[in-house]
């Protein structure tokens, strides 16, 4: 459920139309709708209801502090993975007690800027960064909150770049290992130990591999606790995958339901790191073609974003739908949609069949709110592109447009080439 759709041929965002925002803005341009991002967050936190939870939304997927401030609002916390989320998240305003941070490898400096805002926990990812924080909150003074991420073992089905529960993975604990870190955490003089978490992946489309890992964290905190380990949070990560094509992943309904009635009487708050079934479905990316052109008859579309502004196609071959902005009842031909940068991984789509497509025209690439302008960079020294939020007929820059002066920020040409 979104709220991108056609009146009289022509697409809005909300009431906001298209065209317009691409007319005054110019393109490319990032679109996201704000009550799109609002209902996503309600129904999946909703799902929950019945158990204590906490909505920690993955910042890495969509960073914009003015969409942290949407879901802060909403009471919900963040999944941290970098000093930088850390900085973004506070200046959004979300809660600290609800911030986890995850991520394998966290430098001292981070680990002393999360204990100073004093986030619920680390998602502690090896032995030597349980030591490290115990450290560094000595030092500090402060009280350092964990949990162990386990990495459970389980296949998420997904696409090799974006599974990260497999044991050959770089991310997590195993379970053995996990149950000796905790017995070690319960020593250390600076460390509450308050959760288990695993995060298996992403685009994840079955409710099995959620569910296995789940009941391996069932049964490791079933032995911590006979241990006298208490644990107060499950965090279960993020992953629940999303329609780009033909992908039919469970409602997040469907996916709490499964979860709540697999934990049984846990006793625990649960923590969800939802990230790309928030974003994903609430956000286009809006370019204009620039040529037309065939080759050996082969077509393609030349259009104004590139693989700096959208990654995904070049990086993971992903599929996005891609839509005429008007449509005007063009016949279906098959082409490639391609961008301006000088490599063969420059694509949107290939092979694509879709109405045919004339220069100057505007077409909305769909289903790119989430690691689309937070993978972006300025290869190419391409400017990286506005963000903007449509509410009900208005729209809002939420990110300006860099220019050429944002290119070279912070170069310097040594004194020695200036002689
Ligand atoms: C990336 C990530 C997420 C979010 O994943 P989605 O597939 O976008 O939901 C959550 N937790 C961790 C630890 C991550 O690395």
């Amino acid at each position: 459920m979104n709220y991108f759709q056609y009146q009289n041929q022509a697409l809005y965002c909300e009431e906001a139309s298209v065209e317009q925002i691409a007319r005054e803005v110019g393109t490319p341009l990032y679109l996201y709708s704000h009550r799109t991002l609002r209902q996503h967050f309600r129904v999946f936190s909703e799902a929950f209801a019945e158990v204590p939870h906490i909505i920690c939304f993955a910042v890495k997927s969509c960073s914009n502090t003015a969409i942290l401030r949407i879901f802060a609002r909403e009471g919900g916390g963040v999944d941290l993975v970098s000093g930088g989320e850390l900085y973004r998240a506070l200046k959004a305003g979300v809660d600290p007690s609800k911030m986890v941070y995850s991520g394998v490898g966290k430098r001292e400096d981070e680990i002393d800027l999360a204990l100073r805002a004093g986030i619920l926990m680390f998602n502690v990812e090896s032995f030597q960064e349980l030591e490290t924080i115990d450290a560094r909150a000595g030092v500090l003074g402060l009280r350092a909150g964990i949990g162990l991420r386990v990495n459970p073992d389980v296949d998420p089905g997904t696409h090799a770049h974006i599974s990260t529960g497999l044991k050959e993975n770089k991310f997590g604990i195993n379970v053995e290992g996990s149950l000796l870190a905790y017995r070690h955490a319960a020593k250390l003089k600076n460390v509450d130990i308050k959760g288990v978490s695993c995060h298996i992946g992403s685009q994840v489309t079955k409710m099995a591999p959620f569910i296995d890992a789940l009941g391996r964290l069932k049964e490791l905190i079933r032995r911590l606790r006979e241990e006298g380990i208490a644990i107060h949070y499950l965090d279960l990560g993020g992953g629940l995958g999303i329609t780009y094509n033909q992908e039919t992943p469970p409602h997040p309904s469907e996916y709490a339901r499964a979860i709540i009635d697999a934990s049984g009487e846990m006793d625990c708050t649960f923590i969800f790191e939802p990230g790309r079934v928030i974003v994903g479905n609430a956000g286009i990316l809006v370019t204009r073609v620039l040529y037309t052109k065939e080759n050996e008859g082969k077509r393609f579309a030349i259009v104004d974003a590139g693989m700096n502004d959208l990654v995904r196609p070049g990086m993971y071959g992903s599929f996005h739908q891609i839509q005429p902005v008007i449509q005007r009842g063009q016949e279906e031909i098959t082409m490639d949609v391609v961008g301006p940068i000088c490599e063969s991984g420059d694509f949107l789509a290939k092979g694509r069949r879709m109405p045919a497509v004339e220069r100057g025209e505007l077409l909305a690439v769909m289903s790119a709110g989430a690691y689309g302008f937070s993978m972006s960079s300025n290869y190419n020294s391409r400017p990286r592109i506005p963000e903007i939020l449509a509410r009900d007929d208005r729209w809002y820059v939420i990110r300006k447009r860099e220019n050429c002066e944002d290119l070279v920020r912070g170069e310097e040409i040594p004194d020695f080439l200036n002689t």
